[in-house]
């Protein structure tokens, strides 16, 4: 039996021992699953509803311990936590609301009648990484569920404990076995077996471009259903006429939030030059004030990095740009990582490569063509705001920035009743929003003839 050993990224030290599934285990998995779906596929909408609205009971109720496992496993500032698991409760309750409203057409066809129905898949594999293990868990196997379809799920090697948990609460809250599977294991073995497993029917991948590529290539074999939510190198454009001590107080937690270990992270802040040398004034002591710590306090805003190697990898960005000003970071155990601003030029590493790390650029524009040009110079095309006052520059520059979401005067980009993905290298397919469930279904035409 292979087994990983978990590591609380605050203390450096093991808090658990996980399993880690094999290929038999994996296959096992995937053909119960397989099972499964004849008979959760027919239970009748209204009771899929109530199993799926149980289920989020459930995880309300178990809201702290999720929220304090996660601080130990990911690092995460407690309030973070909460929020994350108050997500899947929400997003289970939003889905809950799809079994009875999967409705399909009726088209007019002459000598007949023409409906369509929305088929589940089968079974769906759900690949999660480890900067939002339960978020990103929901956002995969509540609509997929909701649709008909029975779920194997894997969580990032080194984060597990939140996903084996809500694993254990479907069980605890009526969804029938192998419904829901939790398989913890490693990318190579698990992941790898849902792309060529031809009964995983969907891959719903959520990780770094370079892994995401080559789950396409494979799922290309058997033109398998796939959706992707890659990497980000997302802009925060700053124009003049904005309110200046806004932006600059809400850009820390834009780009700062989940100590920068997120696709949403607005890593590039580009500020238009006759305003920059204040708005690096007001940024200074808001990105001092943006506190790295302990993340069970409850004033803490930041956590660590999730491990040594990835604290390395962000370290290596401050080699080839000035480092304008940092905040501060505890010493001693952890993988910590102080805030830190730097003003590269526009072709440094770390204002074009994802550092996902708490590290942000800022680099200057001239005017609104320069600005739109400078966002939309990357292949990442994931999330990106807009400070400014004038509504029609604001629609303007929304809709000419090549990127799934925007936000103008916000940062706020996930909300689980909107749509939720990537332009360009950033992703394929949607999340979350109302249309998430059809996803997970293929369009049946049925034609129906009248003739006597
Ligand atoms: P990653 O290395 O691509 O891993 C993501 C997941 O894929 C992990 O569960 C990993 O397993 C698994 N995996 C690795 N190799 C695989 C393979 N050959 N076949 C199948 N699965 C495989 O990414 P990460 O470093 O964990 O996550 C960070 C990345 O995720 C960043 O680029 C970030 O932008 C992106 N992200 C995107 C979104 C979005 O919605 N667009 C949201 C969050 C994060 P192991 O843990 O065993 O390696």
């Amino acid at each position: 039996m292979t087994t990983a050993e978990i590591i609380n990224p605050s203390t450096e030290e093991v808090i658990a021992t996980t399993e880690l599934a094999s290929l038999e285990q994996t296959d096992a998995a995937i053909a119960d699953a397989r099972t499964a779906f004849e008979s959760w596929r027919r239970v009748a909408p209204g009771d899929r509803a109530r199993l799926l609205r149980r289920f989020a009971a459930a995880v309300d109720a178990d809201l702290e311990n999720l929220a304090s496992l996660e601080v130990a496993n990911a690092g995460h500032t407690i309030g973070n936590a909460r929020w994350e698991a108050g997500n899947v409760r929400d997003v289970l309750d939003y889905y809950s609301g799809a079994p009875e409203r999967l409705t399909g057409q009726q088209i007019p066809a002459p000598g007949g009648v023409d409906i369509t129905f929305h088929e589940p898949l089968g079974v769906v594999g759900v690949i999660v990484p480890w900067n939002f293990p339960m978020p990103i868990a929901g956002w995969g196997f509540a609509p997929a569920l909701a649709a008909g379809n029975t779920v194997v799920l894997k969580p990032a090697e080194i984060t597990p404990l939140t996903a084996i948990r809500l694993g254990e609460l479907a069980l605890e809250a009526g969804i029938p076995e192998g419904v829901l599977t939790v398989l913890p294991g490693k990318g190579s073995v698990v992941g790898e077996r849902f792309v060529t497993h031809p009964d995983v029917r969907k891959v719903v991948f959520t990780g770094s471009t370079e892994v995401g590529k080559r789950i396409m290539r494979g799922c290309g074999d058997q033109v398998k259903r796939l959706t992707l939510e890659l990497g980000g190198k997302n802009a925060n454009i700053v124009f003049a006429d904005a309110d200046l001590e806004r932006a600059a107080a809400e850009a820390p937690g834009g780009a700062l939030d989940n100590a920068g270990q997120d696709c949403c992270s607005r890593s590039r802040v580009l500020v238009e030059r006759s305003v920059l040398d204040r708005f690096m004034k007001l940024l200074e002591p808001a990105v001092k004030e943006f506190r790295c710590g302990d993340p069970r306090d409850e004033s803490t805003a930041m956590g660590p990095l999730i491990s040594a190697g990835h604290r390395d990898s962000v370290l290596s960005y401050l080699d080839d740009a000035p480092v304008a000003f940092r905040g501060a970071a505890p010493e001693g155990p952890g993988y910590w990582f102080a805030p830190t601003v730097l003003t590269p030029d526009r072709d440094a590493r770390a204002f074009r490569e994802e550092v996902f790390g708490p590290v942000i650029s800022v680099v200057p524009f001239e005017d609104e063509a320069d600005a739109i040009a400078l966002a939309n110079d990357t292949e990442y095309g994931l999330s990106g705001s807009i400070y400014t006052r004038d509504v029609g520059r604001a629609l303007r520059v929304s809709r000419a920035v090549e990127a799934g979401n925007l936000s103008v005067n916000s940062h706020a980009s996930v909300r689980y009743w909107t749509p939720f993905g990537g332009f360009k290298q950033s992703g394929i397919g949607r999340e979350l929003g109302p249309d998430a469930p059809l996803a997970f279904t293929d369009t049946k035409n049925v034609f129906v003839s009248t003739d006597a």
